[in-house]
C-alpha cells in the first residue's frame, strides 16, 4: 500500500497544473484509469459562452475496459441554475462533472454548453468557463500566488488577497515560509517547498475560483477536508460567488445544497430522483434516506455510513 500511494503521488506530480479526481480507491485490486492527454480537434473553435446553459445528452461513460460508470444521462442544466447531485459514494457524481470539463471523452451521447459539443472546442477555452474545486487538490510545486493566479493570471495583488480572504486562506498563508525562506504568497509548495494539508490546499483551490469568476462553478464535495468552522465561514462566500453563474454542486453534507433550485440523485449512473428539496423529502426515496441517516444533513456522508 505504501509503495502504491508512492506511485499515486508520483502520478499526481505528472498530473500537476490540471485538477483531477482519481476517485476513491477503496482496495490497490482495484484498476485506476488514469486521464490521457486529449488533443483537440484540427478545427476546434473556442467556447464562447453568452448563456451559461449545459445539456448533457444520452452520454454513456466508462473507464477503460471497465463496466459502464455512466449510462444513458440525460439532463439539462438553465443558465444560472444551481443544482446539487446527491448519490451514495460510487454512484458517477465525480465522473459526471469530469466529463463536464473533458477529462475524459465519452462513449455515448455528448454533452453542450450554450449549444456547443465540448469535444469540438480547445480544452483551453472551455477549462476557462469553468471554476472547478474538487475533494482532493493537487497544487503546482510552485509559489502560492501562482497556485492562486491560476484562475487568473493578470490578478492584481489587492484581488489576489481578496480572493484568498474569501476563501479563510490569507491568515494561513502569510504565517507560510518555505527552506528558501521564501514567505506568505511567494513560498513554494511541494517537495521542497511547503507541505499544505488537504484543508489548506482545498481552500488555496477555492481562493482560485473565487477570483476566477468563471460563469460555470462546479463544486466536487468543495469543503470536505475542512472542519465545520472554517466551512460555515466559507459557505457564505460560496454563496456569493455562485450568484449570477451556473453551478453544479456535489456535497458531502446534505446541509449545503439542500437549499439550491434542484437536486439531482443519482445511483449507478443514472438519475433516479430529481426535484427541490422538499419534493424529494415528501417522495420519501433514496434522498429522504440518505437525509435521515445524516440526521437532516449535518453529517458527513463517510460519517453516516458508520
Ligand atoms: P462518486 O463521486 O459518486 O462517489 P465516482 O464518479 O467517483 O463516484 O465513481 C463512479 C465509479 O467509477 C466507481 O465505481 C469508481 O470506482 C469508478 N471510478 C472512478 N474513478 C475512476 C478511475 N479514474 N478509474 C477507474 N474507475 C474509476
Ligand atoms: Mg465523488
Amino acid at each position: 500500500v505504501l509503495r502504491l500511494n508512492f506511485l499515486l503521488g508520483r502520478l499526481m506530480t505528472q498530473f500537476n497544473g490540471i485538477m483531477r479526481n482519481f476517485g476513491t480507491v477503496q482496495n490497490a485490486a482495484e484498476l485506476i484509469s488514469k486521464p490521457v492527454e486529449l488533443v483537440d480537434a484540427a478545427n476546434a473553435k473556442p467556447l464562447t459562452v453568452r448563456q451559461p446553459e449545459i445539456r448533457f445528452e444520452k452520454v454513456s461513460f466508462h473507464y477503460g475496459r471497465g463496466k459502464s460508470v455512466i449510462e444513458g444521462l440525460d439532463l439539462t442544466i438553465r443558465p444560472g441554475e444551481k443544482v446539487g447531485i446527491v448519490g451514495r459514494s460510487g454512484a458517477g457524481k465525480s465522473t459526471l462533472v469530469n466529463l463536464l470539463l473533458r477529462f475524459y471523452d465519452l462513449q455515448g451521447g455528448r454533452i453542450l454548453i450554450d449549444g456547443q459539443n465540448i469535444a469540438e472546442v480547445s480544452q483551453e477555452s472551455l477549462r476557462a468557463q469553468i471554476g472547478m474545486v474538487t475533494q482532493d487538490t493537487s497544487l503546482l510545486h510552485r509559489s502560492i500566488r501562482d497556485n492562486i493566479l491560476v484562475g487568473r493570471a493578470d490578478a492584481s495583488d489587492e484581488y489576489l488577497l481578496q480572493a484568498a480572504r474569501r476563501a479563510q486562506a490569507d491568515s494561513f498563508i502569510l504565517t507560510l515560509e518555505d527552506q528558501q525562506g521564501r514567505k506568505g504568497f511567494d513560498a513554494h509548495v511541494g517537495e521542497r517547498g511547503v507541505k499544505l494539508s488537504g484543508g489548506q490546499r482545498q481552500r488555496i483551490a477555492i481562493a482560485r475560483v473565487m477570483l476566477k469568476d468563471a460563469p460555470i462553478l462546479v463544486l466536487d464535495e468543495a469543503t470536505s477536508a475542512l472542519d465545520s468552522e472554517v466551512e460555515a465561514a466559507i459557505q457564505s462566500n460560496l454563496d456569493e460567488l455562485m450568484k449570477g453563474k451556473t453551478v453544479l454542486a456535489i456535497a458531502h453534507r446534505l446541509s449545503t445544497i439542500a437549499a439550491l433550485d434542484r437536486l439531482i440523485v443519482m445511483d449507478k449512473g443514472r438519475i433516479i430522483e430529481e426535484g427541490t428539496h422538499a419534493e424529494l423529502i415528501e417522495r420519501g426515496g433514496l434522498y429522504a434516506e440518505l437525509w435521515a441517516r445524516q440526521s437532516g444533513g449535518f453529517i458527513a456522508v463517510d460519517e453516516a455510513a458508520q
